[in-house]
C-alpha cells in the first residue's frame, strides 16, 4: 500500500514548489447593507519563476487581489503566503519591510516622483532598504544603472518624468520595482496609458526582465493580447477567480476577434 506521495524527480521540466500561495482569500469593503465584496474565496499558486496574468473586466477585483498579495491591503479572511512569510499575519511595521524588500510595484500609472530624475526614482526605493552607507550607495548605483541600461534608458537617466515619453516612464517603473531585487513582481495594468505597440514593448521588456532575474510576476490586465507575453492566465470575474486557458490561444482569439 502506497502511504507516501512518490518524491518528484528534480529533472528540468518538474516544476518548483509555489513561492506564492493564495488560499480562499475574500475581501469585503465596508459593513453592512453598504457591503461590497470585491474578491470571494480566491485561491491560486504561483511558483518561482513563473510569469502569471489576472484578467478580467473593469471592477473585477483585480486590483484588490494584488493589493492583497503584496500587503497593500488585508484580507477580510484567507491565507496569503510568499516564501516563508504569511502575509495575512504581518503586523503593519512588518508589512512596512515586506513590502520595501520582497515585492516590486508598477501601477498603472507610473507613479513616478515627479522632481526626481529617472535614476533618482530607483536610487530612491534603494534608499527605503535596512543597509545604508557608502558601500550600499555605490552598489544601488551600479544596480540602477545596469537596470536604466537594459530597459533602454541610459540616456534617459537624468530626466525627469515629465520628460519622459508615457512608455519610457512605465519602464523607469519597472526598473524602480527591480531596484530592491525583490522576489515578487506585481504589476497592475501597465499597458493602460500606452498604444498597443507601446504596450507590447513594455510587457516585452518585463517578461525578460522577470525571466532573466528569476523573479515571480503577476501582471493585471484587462487586455486579453497582452496575456501572450505570460505563462498562465487567471481571469476573475467579479471577484470570482479561476484558471484560464493557454495563453497563446487566448490571445490569437482576441486578434481574430479583430479587438
Ligand atoms: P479592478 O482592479 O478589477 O478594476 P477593484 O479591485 O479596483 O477592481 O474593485 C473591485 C470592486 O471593489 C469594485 O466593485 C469596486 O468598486 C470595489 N472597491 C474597490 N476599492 C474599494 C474601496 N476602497 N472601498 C469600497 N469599494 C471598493
Ligand atoms: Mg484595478
Amino acid at each position: 500500500m502506497i502511504t507516501e506521495a512518490t518524491p518528484q524527480p528534480q529533472g528540468a521540466d518538474t516544476p518548483s514548489a509555489p513561492i506564492l500561495t493564495v488560499d480562499t482569500v475574500t475581501k469585503t469593503y465596508g459593513e453592512g447593507h453598504t457591503a461590497v465584496t470585491a474578491v470571494h474565496e480566491a485561491s491560486m499558486d504561483v511558483r518561482q519563476g513563473e510569469f502569471v496574468s489576472l484578467l478580467g473586466p473593469s471592477g473585477s477585483g483585480k486590483t484588490t487581489l494584488i493589493s492583497m498579495i503584496g500587503g497593500l491591503l488585508t484580507p477580510t479572511s484567507g491565507t496569503i503566503q510568499l516564501g516563508d512569510k504569511v502575509v495575512s499575519d504581518l503586523d503593519s511595521k512588518e508589512l512596512t519591510s515586506f513590502r520595501a524588500e520582497k515585492v516590486g510595484f508598477v501601477f498603472q500609472s507610473a507613479n513616478l516622483v515627479p522632481f526626481l530624475t529617472a535614476r533618482e526614482n530607483l536610487l530612491w526605493v534603494a534608499s527605503l532598504r535596512k543597509e545604508r552607507g557608502r558601500g550600499a550607495r555605490r552598489a544601488a548605483g551600479e544596480r540602477a544603472d545596469q537596470l536604466l541600461d537594459e530597459l533602454g534608458l541610459a540616456e534617459r537617466a537624468g530626466n525627469v518624468p515629465e520628460k519622459l515619453s508615457g512608455g519610457e516612464r512605465q519602464r523607469v517603473a519597472i526598473g524602480r520595482a527591480l531596484m530592491n531585487d525583490p522576489d515578487l513582481v506585481l504589476v497592475d495594468e501597465p499597458t493602460a496609458a500606452l498604444d498597443t505597440a507601446m504596450g507590447r514593448q513594455v510587457v516585452q521588456l518585463l517578461r525578460r526582465e522577470i525571466k532573466d532575474r528569476g523573479k515571480t510576476g503577476i501582471m493585471v490586465t484587462h487586455d486579453l493580447r497582452m496575456v501572450e507575453y505570460t505563462d498562465r492566465v487567471f481571469e476573475i470575474t467579479d471577484g470570482y477567480l479561476e484558471l484560464g486557458g493557454d495563453p497563446a490561444e487566448m490571445a490569437a482569439s482576441a486578434a481574430h476577434a479583430g479587438h
